[in-house]
């Protein structure tokens, strides 16, 4: 079985207006920031158009590869998603 087919078993219950991930304001990103959109699994970083590195955590897996670069660095604010939401992983 393919990794791509065993994320598709994931599901998402996503806390609409209360993003668990967010991306402190900037005008140019660090290396850090940038290095997120390669890191993340689940490709929930991207560049925008003005140069800035968003992040849509909709996908988020809640790994903790991005809270282990940026966070510290003060690039991102992490948190667990409120009880009830985020990934929901099946097994088996
Ligand atoms: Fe991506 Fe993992 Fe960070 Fe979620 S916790 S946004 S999956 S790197």
């Amino acid at each position: 079985v393919r990794v791509e087919d065993k994320l598709y078993q994931n599901r998402y219950l996503v806390d609409a207006g209360q993003a668990h991930i967010k991306v402190k304001p900037h005008s140019k990103p660090s290396p850090a920031l940038l290095s997120l959109i390669k890191a993340c699994p689940a490709h929930c970083y991207e560049i925008n158009s003005n140069g800035q590195v968003e992040v849509a955590p909709d996908g988020c897996m809640e790994c903790g590869t991005c809270r282990v670069i940026a966070e510290g660095t003060g690039d991102i604010e992490w948190n667990y998603p409120r009880g009830g939401y985020g990934v929901l992983f099946k097994f088996g």
